[in-house]
């Protein structure tokens, strides 16, 4: 195996399914299945888990709700996609734990990163909640900050779309895929990856990026086996 510990990305809007809101549960067992196929290999699985099909601080401030206050509600809300996650894993025999960025020891764990690291190591799948614990960041920023803390890998970001393209292949025909991009390039073509500040702090700490299809069955596992699928950032 090529990665043997990575950070999985996923969005709240993934969570969503065919839904307009909220959590589907078909689709976080969907996942669940698919991160246990990556546990089973012996992969070490840590997962950021977003908020934005619940509730997104700059949303709330567009609507002249506080910023700071949106925010903590937006990181409340990654936080009860980890703890549906957790569930999800948990019923498909992943054993797992949450740790949140804010305090809410009743709920998860704080986040501790040798603890983290440990349970990493004793094959248990960590979910990071509650984002950096900072108003004015994405899970983006939290995804790639927890990967290098926890040193992983690789940021595997989970989407929809199976890759980087030329332009966004929803709405231009003759969008081209890429296969492998280096970091520069994406700046320069002026491509949406992660936000500036994610993907910058990921290419000052030289850890890939590797953009890919979360919704096919079997993907996750191809991408840790090194099957060249969706689009790897690199140096
Ligand atoms: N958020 C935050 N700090 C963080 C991470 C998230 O304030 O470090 C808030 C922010 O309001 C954001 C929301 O939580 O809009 C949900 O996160 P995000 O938009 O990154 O979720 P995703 O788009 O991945 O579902």
């Amino acid at each position: 195996m090529p990665y043997k510990r990575i950070l999985l990305k996923l969005s709240g809007e993934a969570l969503m399914g065919n839904r307009q809101y909220g959590i589907d549960p078909e689709r976080l067992a969907e996942y669940a299945k698919e991160i246990k196929s990556a546990v089973d290999k012996g992969i070490e699985v840590a997962i950021v888990i977003g908020g934005g099909n619940i509730f997104r601080g700059i949303a709330g401030a567009s609507k002249g709700m506080d910023r700071v206050q949106g925010d903590h509600m937006g990181m409340l809300a990654t936080v009860i996609n980890g703890l549906a996650l957790q569930s999800a894993c948990e019923d498909h025999g992943i054993q797992t734990r949450l740790q949140s960025a804010i305090k809410i020891n009743e709920v998860a764990e704080p986040f501790i990163r040798r603890k983290a690291m440990r349970h990493l190591e004793k094959g248990r799948v960590v979910i990071f909640g509650g984002g950096t614990g900072n108003p004015y960041f994405t899970t983006d920023s939290a995804a790639v900050l927890r990967a290098i803390e926890i040193e992983a890998d690789v940021i595997l970001k989970g989407t929809r779309v199976d890759g980087i393209y030329t332009s966004d292949p929803e709405k231009d025909e003759g969008a081209r895929k890429f296969d492998f991009i280096t970091f520069d390039d994406v700046l320069r073509k002026g491509l949406k990856v992660m936000d500036t500040t994610a993907f910058t702090l990921s290419q000052e700490n030289e850890l890939p990026i590797i953009v890919f299809d979360m919704n096919t069955p079997g993907n996750l596992l191809k991408v840790v086996s090194g099957e060249k699928i969706g689009t790897k950032v690199n140096l």
